[in-house]
């Protein structure tokens, strides 16, 4: 086993660690990342499978995730737009199917008024309480003790109203079922988004992607950083501050730390953890973390999300019409877009099965998963879509290092009551992650922000 000393370790190799350290290593700091998996992106992966190169995780940039697209131009890295012209599809709640243009479903007229009131009601509430912290809201009880499910029906009436815009945040961004979060924790990510109005918008949300893959963001500030830095295979297992007395109280800032992995021991002033809220629990803190800390961080959970991945000869969709692009709030496969990359010319498609639709196809064989799967995408885009040459199925709930897609977001309750704590320091323990962001949550841009926040604390320099 090596022991090395740096001014600061940081836990994890995923854009907020990464961002962490070249924060702090411009700043003339000593840094060594250490990274239990063998690669670097966390959360952000791409992998040729079968000869197609897919993005196994995160992909998509907004045009208000400026951190992100500034550090992706700061690193040479080039973006391209996701193909969107032609037709949408919608299915409705009686199975019928419907083809569209712009953003509002063609549902009926009484169900669009009923979603454009819901969306106006959510925007009011995102002005009002916003990303940076909902918790201070007055009305940040109130809103965070009743499920998105229930208010969004104690807004309307209109059951299929109320489902359709139940996916963009249950299904479609914190991935659990809508009676499992509170409107507050709804209002905190679409406020990271700029509003409800830019949450439903597909062609805002997923507006760009970077040519040769998102994780080639960390990938590139990784290589920059180099391997006297980067330590892969390196799962930390113990974070030691405090004097034999193990009291908190105790610390003084620049007193050692020590970070001890599997492979490498680091002595250094302060630590910054870059891993998800739901893994803090799988690094022995010395002394252990406060009782609020021990508690808040029991109901930070990860959602569920099976990201598939088909990719066909050609983009057949394109051919009649359609820009591949479709939402079913009844269906397996609540969502699909086409995912070709760029330059490339087979079409690839990409559907989410997610929360307790996944459970139960998870419990499927293989090979009836995929069936059921690519039926779903065939309800949109005709029966083409079931004959994909090749196909993927992203399971980062295996993932020992992640444990569940896309991020973290509290239980019902939790994020008022827990909400201001979950970036108050430990000792000489910060924490950074897209899961804690206000901008960007739960996204690479709020990852970014959360790295650049904590090394500039460590700094002493309040923010950048
Ligand atoms: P992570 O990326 O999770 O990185 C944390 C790192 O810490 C990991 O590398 C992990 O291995 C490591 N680690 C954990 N425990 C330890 C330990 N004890 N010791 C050492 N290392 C440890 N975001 C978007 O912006 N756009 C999208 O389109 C999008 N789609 C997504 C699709 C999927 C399927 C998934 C899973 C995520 C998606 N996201 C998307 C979310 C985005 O990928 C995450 O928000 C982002 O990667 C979070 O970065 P992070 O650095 O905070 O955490």
């Amino acid at each position: 086993e090596t022991a090395i000393e740096r001014d600061v370790v940081v836990v994890g190799a995923g854009p907020a660690g990464l961002m962490a350290a070249r924060t702090l290593v411009a700043a003339g700091r000593t840094v060594a990342v250490l990274e239990a998996r063998d690669r670097v992106g966390g959360r952000t992966w791409s992998k040729t499978v079968d000869g197609a190169f897919l993005e196994i995780g995160g992909q998509w940039i907004s045009p208000d995730q400026t951190a992100l697209l500034a550090l992706v131009d700061e690193l040479g890295l080039e973006t391209y737009q996701r193909y969107r012209e032609g037709e949408s599809v919608y299915l409705a709640p009686d199975g019928t199917r419907h083809t569209y243009t712009g953003s509002m479903f063609p549902a009926g007229e009484s169900t669009i008024a009923e979603m454009e009131k819901l969306i106006a009601l959510l925007d009011g509430l995102v002005a009002e309480i916003g990303a940076t912290e909902p918790w201070a809201h007055p009305a940040a009880r109130e809103l965070d003790t009743i499920s998105f499910h229930h208010w969004l029906r104690q807004h309307s009436d209109d059951e299929a109203a109320c489902s359709n815009i139940g996916i963009f945040v249950a299904g479609g961004m914190l991935t659990k079922p809508a009676h499992a979060f509170s409107v507050l924790q709804a209002v905190l990510m679409a406020a990271s988004a700029g509003s409800f109005s830019n949450l439903v918008d597909e062609d805002f949300i997923l507006d760009r992607r970077v040519v040769g893959g998102m994780q080639s963001v960390s990938e590139t500030m990784a290589a920059e950083l180099g391997e006297d830095v980067v330590f892969l295979d390196t799962p930390v297992r113990t974070i030691r501050w405090a004097g034999a007395d193990g009291t908190y109280a105790e610390h003084v800032p620049g007193t050692p730390v020590t970070v001890w992995s599997d492979r490498l021991t680091v002595r250094a002033k302060d630590v910054v953890v870059a891993v998800p809220p739901n893994l803090y629990s799988r690094i022995s803190f010395e002394p252990p973390l406060p009782r609020l800390q021990h508690q808040m961080h029991q109901h930070q959970s990860l959602g569920l999300v099976i990201k598939v991945h088909a990719v066909y000869e050609t983009p057949f969709w394109r051919d009649k019409g359609l820009s591949g692009t479709g939402f079913g709030a009844h269906e397996l496969s609540q969502e699909v877009y086409d995912n070709t990359n760029h330059g490339d010319p087979r079409g690839t498609l990409v559907g989410f099965v997610s929360d307790e639709r996944a459970d139960e196809l998870f419990g499927l064989p293989a090979e009836e998963r995929r069936r059921l799967i690519l039926e779903s995408l065939s309800h949109y885009l005709g029966e083409e879509a079931l004959h994909p040459v090749v196909y993927y199925e992203s399971d980062f709930g295996s993932e020992e290092w992640t444990r569940g897609a896309y991020a973290a977001s509290y239980d019902l309750g939790g994020l008022h009551r827990y909400g201001a704590h979950q970036r108050t320091p430990v000792g000489p323990i910060r924490w950074a992650c897209s899961d804690l962001a206000a901008e960007g949550y739960q996204h690479v841009d709020g990852a970014l922000r959360q790295g650049r926040l904590a090394a500039a604390e460590v700094l002493g320099a309040g923010s950048l």
